[in-house]
C-alpha cells in the first residue's frame, strides 16, 4: 500500500516588494535552516489590476550558486543576460537558468492583452561541487512542454516524469519534479514521489483536498513524509504547481541573489562583483 503524504504545514504567502518596486507573493525564501532543500525560494508575481500603473521589473542583477526557474501563466517577461541571451518568456513558457559561477540578468514583466501578468519564480539550490559551473539556460516554449492526462486532470510536465511523459528540462543537479496541474471538480490525482524527497504544492486557483484538509488558493502546502502525493477535488476545480526533489543536504549561506555554502564564498562573490571578475563568459 502506498503511504499517502499528509500536509506538514500550510504557508500563507507574504506580500513583499522586490527590486524596482515589484509586488510579489512570497512563500519561501533562502534561509540557513534550508528546510525546503533543494528549493530555496518560491515567488508568485501577479499583477491583476491593469490600472495600477507601470511595472518596474528586475533591472540587471547578479546570481551565483543557484538555478532560477521562471514559469509564466499570463503576460510575459522580457529578459536578457550576460551570456548574450535575450527574449520574451510568454504564457506557458519556461526559462530554467543555471546561474552557476556567475550571471547578470534583467527580468522585465509585461502585461498581456487583458492587462494581466501571472507567473512564478522558483530557486533551486546547486550542490557545492556545481556552484561555480559555467552558467547556462534552457528556454522552452509552451508548445514544447508535454502534457500528461488522466481522468479529470491534466499535467504540464516541465521537469521530471509523470505517467511516462518526461519534461524537456534536463540535467538539473537536484533532478527535481516541476509540474503545473489542473484538475476538474470531483477528480483525483496521485503521483509516487520518493519518501526522502521534499514536496511542495502551491495552490493558485480553486481548492485542493489533501488528505482530510482543504487547501484554497492562494497557499503553499508543505507535504510530510510518505511515498505518494494524492490530491482530490470537491465541487471546485483546482490549479497548482507541484515541486519535488531530493534534498542536497549541505549547509547554505544565502545573501541576496547568491546562495553559497560558506560566508567566505559570499565574500568572494562580492569581491568578484567589485573587481569585475564575477561574470563567466
Ligand atoms: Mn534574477
Amino acid at each position: 500500500m502506498p503511504m499517502i503524504r499528509p500536509i506538514q504545514k500550510i504557508i500563507e504567502p507574504q506580500f513583499v516588494i522586490e527590486s524596482a518596486g515589484v509586488l510579489l507573493r512570497r512563500s519561501i525564501f533562502p534561509h540557513v535552516s534550508n528546510q525546503y532543500d533543494p528549493f530555496l525560494l518560491f515567488d508568485h508575481f501577479a499583477f491583476n489590476d491593469p490600472v495600477e500603473g507601470p511595472i518596474r521589473g528586475f533591472p540587471m542583477h547578479p546570481h551565483r550558486g543557484i538555478e532560477t526557474v521562471t514559469y509564466i501563466l499570463k503576460g510575459s517577461v522580457n529578459h536578457r543576460d550576460s551570456l548574450g541571451n535575450a527574449g520574451l518568456i510568454g504564457p506557458g513558457d519556461i526559462q530554467w537558468m543555471t546561474a552557476g559561477g556567475g550571471i547578470l540578468h534583467e527580468e522585465m514583466p509585461r502585461r498581456g492583452h487583458d492587462g494581466i501578468i501571472d507567473g512564478f519564480q522558483l530557486w533551486v539550490n546547486l550542490p557545492a561541487a556545481q556552484k561555480l559551473i559555467h552558467p547556462r539556460y534552457q528556454g522552452v516554449v509552451a508548445a514544447d512542454i508535454p502534457v500528461a492526462n488522466g481522468p479529470g486532470w491534466q499535467v504540464r510536465v516541465v521537469a521530471g516524469t509523470v505517467d511516462n511523459v518526461s519534461g524537456p528540462v534536463k540535467e538539473i543537479a537536484a533532478n527535481p519534479l516541476y509540474l503545473e496541474v489542473a484538475m476538474e471538480s470531483r477528480a483525483k490525482f496521485s503521483l509516487p514521489i520518493p519518501e526522502a524527497h521534499t514536496a511542495l504544492i502551491y495552490v493558485f486557483e480553486g481548492k485542493a483536498i489533501l488528505g482530510d484538509q482543504e487547501v484554497a488558493a492562494v497557499k503553499m502546502a508543505v507535504m510530510d513524509g510518505g511515498d505518494q502525493i494524492e490530491v482530490q477535488t470537491g465541487d471546485t476545480p483546482v490549479r497548482f504547481m507541484l515541486m519535488a526533489g531530493a534534498p542536497i543536504g549541505e549547509p547554505i549561506v544565502p545573501y541576496g541573489p547568491f546562495v553559497m555554502n560558506t560566508r567566505a564564498e559570499i565574500q568572494q562573490a562580492l569581491t568578484d562583483l567589485r573587481n569585475g571578475t564575477f561574470v563567466q563568459t
